[in-house]
């Protein structure tokens, strides 16, 4: 069924749209929540369970430490307050990828509440309130194998693996977050990405989207301005950046044309389609599902110790806005210029470039330019190209010093990039310095002007301009290796 549209410009002037976003993060542990399997992902399917992951009878669940000292960094980056005593809760519901029949999960007494985080969306900043950051357990994966879309519906049959079952999770939810209007999307979007670059800062969780690490529940509703909020829908497991975005972007669309017709939006989830961007109707929420909570009996309640708390907040590293900001300053670069570089996902890379020797517009110029180019061409990701940041900084270090120039520096990025080896190596067996050497130059001048005697006489009459055909003919013949300003001296010896 194809929804009824309405264009995003046209919504936007006509209802205010209120977002919220839940984040679920899994954590970085070695071991999972409550048992001592191992968590590393892409193992052979249920090689990595036991039975209290899978829920065998008689088995005990034992908390992690380390996730709960996770969670409690996350919370306090957040500017969270955090839970001089909690416990966790049971949540019960069946599904088969998750073999207890229930989830251990935190309900009313979340470890992290009353927070919030700073997005910086478009000049303005948007304070994204933290409702609450608590601790619960993964479920297993399910694969549906025969029908045409992967889902449950017309699949001969599902297979379920448990490696995931078990691995600590961290929800992240925000309050409402009002007022952006037409940036909503955005804000979504940038939302995400700066919870992502803080995880990622906090050595909590590898967060990769695209591996499940880091995925988002997206609400959106709409209303017209000073009315009450509207009906929200939820589209669930977002799992990229530039989704997120496209979720509450297609929502508003959706949800305007449902209210101008003067229908009523549904409370449901949704489901994100990431080929098209559009969202299609999932579950109904109006009869709220009743997960029947109650304190988990075979766990104890947690209760941080104050001065552990405080050591865990001395030891936070510095926020990624801040370091951003501190690298505007040393590398004079402008807000614009920063944005361009953290979306590229190059910040660690032209951070590392420049410790490697390069000068910040050296390393920027590489990363952004030439190196952004090819990742684009390749379909991979800047950071899994097979070039370093010390053999970047090594080639800006070669134009630097005159050993090549732009088009050969190229051409050395190409045999890094085909492993071919380091920059001096590539430069060594293919020849590719560039030739200042007079000797060496000479001939070619002299051939190039033998070969127009027309381009000459206009030189010799005074029209210097016209050197550059014979410098764009010599750089021919040798391939691009000359060192264009000397032939250009050679070329106005001889004739002028
Ligand atoms: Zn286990």
């Amino acid at each position: 069924m194809t929804e009824t549209l309405i264009p995003f410009a046209e919504a936007i002037e006509r209802y205010e749209p209120v977002i919220g976003l839940e984040t679920h993060v899994e954590l970085g542990t070695r071991t999972k929540m409550f048992c001592g399997c191992v968590t590393t992902f892409g193992a052979e399917p249920n090689s990595q369970t036991c039975p209290v992951c899978l829920g065998l009878p008689g088995s005990l669940p034992v908390v992690n430490r380390t996730a709960i000292e996770y969670t409690i960094r996350i919370g306090l980056a957040l500017n969270c307050t955090i839970a001089e005593w909690c416990r966790f809760a049971r949540k019960n519901y069946f599904y088969p990828d998750m073999p207890k029949n229930f989830q251990i999960s935190q309900y009313d007494e979340p470890l992290c509440t009353d927070g919030y985080l700073d997005v910086e969306v478009n000049g303005k900043t948007v304070r994204v309130g933290i409702e609450r950051v608590h601790l619960e357990e993964d479920t297993g994966k399910s694969l549906h194998v025969g029908g045409a879309t992967g889902r449950i519906h017309g699949a001969e049959y599902s297979l379920v693996d448990y490696n995931r079952a078990g691995i600590p999770l961290v929800e992240i939810v925000t309050r409402p977050v009002t007022g952006t209007g037409e940036d909503a999307p955005v804000a979504a979007r940038l939302y995400v990405t700066e919870l992502r670059d803080l995880l990622r800062s906090l050595g909590v969780s590898d967060v990769r989207m695209e591996e499940g690490s880091l995925r988002c529940d997206v609400n959106t509703s709409l209303a017209p301005p000073g009315a009450p909020w509207g009906t929200r829908t939820e589209t669930k497991n977002v799992n990229s950046l530039r989704s997120v975005e496209r979720a509450v972007e297609f929502e508003i669309e959706r949800q305007a044309a449902v209210l101008d017709a003067g229908g009523r939006v549904i409370q449901e989830t949704r489901h994100l389609h990431e080929d098209t961007g559009t969202t299609t109707s999932g579950r109904s929420k109006e009869e709220a599902q009743d997960y029947r909570y109650f304190p988990e009996p075979d766990l104890v309640p947690v209760a941080p110790p104050r001065d552990w708390v405080e050591q865990i907040r001395a030891s936070l590293p510095e926020a990624p806005a801040k370091v951003r900001a501190r690298l505007r300053a040393e590398w004079n670069v402008s807000a614009l210029e920063m944005d361009a570089i953290v979306n590229a996902g190059a910040l660690d890379l032209v951070v590392e470039t420049v410790a490697a020797g390069a000068s910040p517009a050296d390393a920027r110029k590489w990363w952004l330019g030439e190196l952004s180019r090819r990742a684009h061409d390749t379909g991979t990701e800047l950071t899994a190209l097979p070039i370093t940041p010390a053999q970047v900084a090594r080639i800006a270090e070669l134009v630097a010093a005159g050993t090549l120039n732009d088009k050969l520096a190229r051409q050395v990025i190409d045999a890094v990039l085909a492993g071919e080896g380091d920059p001096d190596e590539v430069v060594e067996a293919r020849g590719l310095a560039v030739v200042s050497d007079d000797s060496a130059l000479t001939q070619a001048v002299e051939e190039a002007i033998a070969a127009n005697p027309d381009v000459a006489a206009k030189i010799r009459d005074g029209k210097i301009a016209a050197a550059g055909v014979l410098v764009g003919a010599v750089m021919k013949a040798t391939r691009g290796q000359a060192d264009a300003a000397r032939v250009r001296e050679l070329i106005l010896e001889r004739l002028t």
